[in-house]
Formats: C-alpha cells, structure tokens, sequence
C-alpha cells in the first residue's frame, strides 16, 4: 500500500471517528466512557503522538534547510545566476499571491458571504492580534548571529546565511570542493532521515486529527457556511486550475502526474496545517519525485514555505470582503488594490504555522479602514480552513520550483514522468 493510500485511510478514520467521539462527548456519557475518550485518548495518547511528531518534523527544518542550501549554492558552477533565479523565483511567488487574492475577491463579491451576519457581541468582546510590522519583517531577514537564527527557526535569516556561506564554499577553490563534497553528504543523512520520520505519517497524521476533531467537532457552522464555501471555493479553483494552467503553459509538463506525486504532501500539510512542519516533506517530494535539480529546489522551496502563502491570500481576501459586509462597510476600488497589495505582502510576513493568516489578517484590515474585531466572527471556522490552505499553500511552492527549475534547465523529466 502507499503511503498516499495510508494517509487517506488514516485521515478519514481520524475525522470520523473524532466527529463520533466528540457527538459521544458532548452527549454528556458514563464517566468511564469519558475518561477512556476523553482523557486517556483525546487529551492523552493521541495529543502525546500528535506533538512527538509534530515535534520530529520541526526539528528536521533547519538542519535540512541549511545543509541542502548550502550545497545547492555550494555546487553551483555560475553564481551569476544565482540573482536572476532568485528574482524569478520570487516574481513567481507574488504573481501566483496577487492572481489568489484576485480570484477570492471576485468570488466573496459573487457569493456575498456577509451579508445578514450578526456582528453582537462576539466582535465587541474580542481582542485584535497585533501583527509585526512590515518594516520589521523585512529588517529581520537579515541575521546577525546566524546561531540565534538557528535556535530561533527564523527561516529567512537561515536561507540568507545558507546562500552567504555556499556562495563563499563555491569562491574557494579545492577548499571549498571538499567542503561542498561533505555538505552533499550530509544531504544524502538528512534526506533518509526526512524518509524515517515521514514513515510514521499515517500513525502521526491519525493522532492529530483525531485530537482535533474529538475536541472541536466540525466547529460551528451554521451561518458562517457561505464563507467556508466561499473560501473551499476559490482554494479549489486555485489548486485544481490555476496551478495545473501555469504548470502546463510554462513547462509543458503533465499537471496530472504533478498532482498526483503532490499529493501526499497535501495530505500532510492538511492534517498539520502548517507548511513549515511539511518543509521537509515538500523539499523530498520536488527533488526525488518531481525531479527538481537540488540546486533550485534546496533555495525555491524553503522560500516559499515561508513567504509564499496563496491560500492563506485567499482567506484573507474572502474574510476582508465578509467582514466589510458583515459590519455594512462599503469598499471602493481603491480598497480593493490595497486588500491585494497588502495581502501580498501580508503572505510575505505569515508563518508557516497553524493560525498565524488570522494575525497578518488584522494588517490587510487595517491597511482598508475595516474593524480588526471582525476576526472574532471567523476565528470560530479557523481551524478546518487553515488545514486547506496550507495544503494550496504547499502546493503553490512546488509548482512555482517546478517552473523555475524548467526554466534554469535544472529538470529531469524522466524522474518527473516515472
Ligand atoms: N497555516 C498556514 C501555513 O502554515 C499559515 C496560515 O495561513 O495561518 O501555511
């Protein structure tokens, strides 16, 4: 059996049987029931495998993406095109945001989710997040101990160090060679290491989402169905048909086939909702199935799981539409360009971690004038959105390496075909 196949079983049996156990709960059962259920394996055994191996996933990061940047620059015979690459790469990103957030305007305004919502109380009770200021984000890619950037996790100031330092190893003749050669090595370590933990997929991907779903159910549905459509919408059209588009038209190669090797990751990152805790799957994916040359996957694909977040774009554009007519505000045009410009940047600054699109949500809310307390009304469906934009959102960072990597000839669509 694959470990698709494995996952699929896993994940339906964990929703299932959490919706069950949570209808069970709330049914108010024998004490001996709720314990069993509730404590010992809700709240016990499952939370305990869940974050172990949440937990596994998160330490592989940094180490993987240092070591495999570090020997894709390392290796690169002409660093002249490290630049153009780059540049590409992140034109990339941003235009795949900017189409997201377009789309999601145009379908919130078709759908009008918010209209008829009640805004109460919930809203007046609620707390904004204060997101970090742009200015902030952009100083803080640049590290200035690059040991607190590897403690810390701060992917950016990883990658920038990661690129210094292989660009030196690639300046240093035979010293640097030999230095390379062992990086390359490593890489070799840290890609079977990716493959241990990835085999408890199924048993960590079950423990999660059972947990969650025990505990939380399906959420509270009711009046906010529109919006979930909205959002499930726009995320489907932009995974099932702008992806594929520009796969097809920039590369020529087959999106089925992307698709189908992309899938497990998806699974993945759903059951985490994190395309941080999915890096490793994702680098492992694009270089050994997609047929990603090392040199631009090892760079392109830690990029966009930290800056590049079109589902979470899509979110943000629904959620901005709904909040505005859910507290009867019109939006001009003008507005509009700004929900895209800043949702674009906004994608830039978000986390690849569970819940972080509503924090940078409060920035795109801002920018436009609308009530950052409108985040009350949403944060109650969250969860079960998160889960499937991150899935686009790892998605995105595939197709985008993919195409980059078409067009630096760094592609071996023999692998890609297998
Ligand atoms: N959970 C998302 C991710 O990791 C970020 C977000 O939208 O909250 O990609």
């Amino acid at each position: 059996m694959s470990l698709t196949i494995k996952i699929l079983i896993a994940m339906a049996a964990a929703i299932v049987l959490g919706v069950i156990t949570h209808f069970v709960l709330g049914s108010e059962p024998a004490e001996g029931v709720r314990y069993v259920l509730e404590d010992l394996l809700a709240n016990g055994l499952f939370l305990l495998i869940g974050k172990a191996f949440v937990a596994s996933l998160k330490l592989l990061v940094v180490p993987l993406v240092f070591v495999s940047l570090v020997c894709g620059v390392g290796h690169l015979s002409d660093q002249s095109r490290l630049g153009f690459m780059s540049l590409k790469t992140i034109l990339l990103y941003l235009v795949t945001t900017g189409i997201a957030i377009t789309i999601a305007l145009i379908v919130a305004n078709v759908l009008n989710p918010g209209v008829g919502i009640e805004t109460g109380s919930t809203a007046a009770d609620f707390k904004a997040p204060a997101p970090t200021p742009l200015i902030d984000v952009l100083v803080n890619i640049f590290p200035s101990n690059p040991f607190k950037a590897f403690t810390e996790a701060a992917m950016l100031q990883v990658i920038v160090f990661a690129i210094l330092l292989g660009m030196a190893i690639g300046r240093s003749g035979e010293y640097g060679k030999r230095i390379a050669n062992t990086f390359t090595d490593w890489n070799e370590v840290m890609m079977n290491l990716v493959t241990i933990v990835m085999s408890f997929a199924p048993i960590g991907v079950f423990s999660l989402l059972f947990g969650l779903f025990a505990r939380q159910g399906m959420g509270n549905i009711d009046e906010m169905i529109i919006y979930m459509l909205a959002v499930i919408l726009t995320l489907a059209l932009h995974a099932a048909i702008v992806y594929p588009t520009m796969l097809k038209v920039f590369t020529g190669l087959s999106p089925i086939t992307f698709l189908k090797k992309m899938r497990p990751v998806q699974l993945f990152a759903f059951s985490t909702a994190s395309s941080s805790a999915t890096l490793p799957f994702t680098l492992e994916t694009v270089e050994h199935k997609l047929g990603v040359n090392n040199r631009v996957a090892s760079f392109a694909v830690p990029l966009g799981a930290t800056i590049n977040m079109d589902g979470t774009a899509i979110m943000q554009g629904v959620a901005t539409v709904f909040i505005a007519q859910a507290f009867q505000l019109d939006m001009t045009l003008v507005d509009y360009l700004m929900v895209i410009m800043t949702a674009m940047l906004a994608s830039i600054g978000t986390a690849g971690v569970p819940g972080v699109g509503l924090v940078t949500l409060a920035m795109v809310l801002q920018q436009v004038g609308l009530p950052v307390e409108g985040i009350a009304l949403i944060i109650g469906v969250d969860r079960l959105l998160d889960m499937m934009r991150t899935a686009v959102n790892v998605t995105g960072d595939a197709m985008v390496s993919t195409v980059v990597a078409h067009t630096e000839n760094a592609i071996d669509r023999e692998k890609f075909n297998q």
